[in-house]
């Protein structure tokens, strides 16, 4: 892992973005904004599942006035995404909202922008330059003949300057692309020329499993090279997915940890139990142990036969090897227990909500 890029801090709500700051996963509401109780009600499920910061669209008068409720219900810092209308970005500070992003390419005249910036330092909300290559200036597209990781650039750039131009420097950034490639060398470039923290994501990466695959691959890349202070996985799934994906992403690369690890089998010709049903179960029983920080880290085996489950989980803490007729409790590889499969899930339970560091929390 080479070193986490030297970035400058900035505070969305109360969660800190950048510097020393732990990675933050961000996701966006996929509800109708102008609708408060469903975008409420779909905020307090992602906060639920650990997501940090929640952004949603602000496309119109009727969303922007839904703001104010949605902001005070919010257990975590609500931003505003704003495209075309200055004038929504200004409503929504007025709302309360913890963050603004705003897209260079379609905001519009740079007084536009300046109106903007004043209202936001007034309160000290951070903006994000959020460049997307979908959606750059005609003028860099014909100057770069597409959007290159320059094109992307040099739109961050000139946005930055208009925005430190009124002596603000509360500022994220993102430069991303559908492109995983465009995206890094972009992320790069730009690492070079500012200090800002980067938000980061591989922009309209697809559904669920090309979507996660994308990502992974883009966000580990950049994270593997010390770059992105706050991540968002963008998914044609729902938002919950995106969460698990960031969070996953930020835990296999040892950045963050959320909670256990778990190891289980693909299957073959040996299992005879329906695995995928036992591990759904044993995943839902443990996201309910609550707060899972204690479990950070605790490796935890599902496997499909007695035979060669737990020695091909040794590195596990603790697992279950199914067999038709019995499972075995291995701990590190060595059987400590065998017995019907529902009593070993029980016992694996058991040990897992007495896990040291839980039970001395909860004492
Ligand atoms: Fe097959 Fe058993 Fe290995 Fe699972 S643990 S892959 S069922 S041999």
């Amino acid at each position: 892992m080479m070193q986490r890029r030297k970035s400058r801090q900035v505070t969305v709500g109360d969660v800190p973005v950048g510097g020393d700051a732990p990675i933050s996963v961000q996701s966006m509401t996929k509800t109708d904004t102008s609708d408060p109780e469903a975008t409420s009600a779909q905020i307090f499920e992602l906060a639920g599942c650990g997501c940090e910061i929640i952004r949603v669209a602000v496309p119109d008068q009727t969303s922007a006035a839904a703001l104010s409720v949605i902001c005070s219900r919010s257990p975590i810092p609500v931003i505003a995404d704003i495209h075309f209308d200055y004038r929504l970005a200004l409503k929504a500070i007025d709302a309360g909202i913890s963050g603004l992003r705003i897209n260079p390419g379609n905001i519009g005249a740079d007084w536009k922008v300046k109106e903007v910036v004043k209202a936001s330092r007034e309160k000290r909300i951070p903006i994000r330059v959020g460049v997307n290559a979908g959606s750059l200036e005609k003028r860099l597209e014909e100057k770069y003949g597409g959007p290159t990781p320059e094109a992307l650039v040099e739109s961050a750039l000139r946005e930055i300057e208009l925005i430190e131009k009124q002596g603000y420097e509360e500022i994220k950034v993102a430069v991303k692309a559908f492109d995983v490639f465009i995206t890094i060398e972009a992320y790069r470039l730009l690492a070079e020329k500012v200090d800002y923290p980067f938000h980061i994501g591989i922009t309209e990466a697809g559904p669920l499993l090309p979507g996660a695959i994308r990502s992974s691959i883009g966000l580990g890349i950049l994270l593997r090279e010390g770059m992105g202070d706050t991540i968002r996985v963008s998914l044609t799934a729902p938002p919950r997915d995106e969460v698990r994906v960031g969070r996953e992403i930020l835990q296999v690369l040892g950045l963050r940890r959320f909670g256990p690890v778990i190891i289980s089998c693909p299957t073959c010709g040996r299992c005879r139990v329906d695995l995928l049903s036992l591990i759904r179960r044993i995943e839902e029983r443990i996201n309910g142990l609550g707060d899972l920080r204690d479990l950070s880290g605790v490796k935890v085996a599902v496997m499909g036969c007695r035979v060669n489950g737990p020695g091909e989980a040794r590195q596990a803490d603790l697992g279950i090897a199914a067999g038709k007729k019995s499972a075995l409790l291995f701990k590190k590889g060595k059987i400590v227990k065998r017995g019907k499969l529902a009593a070993m899930v029980e016992d694996l339970m058991d040990a897992l909500s007495s896990w040291p560091n839980i039970s001395s929390r909860r004492r």
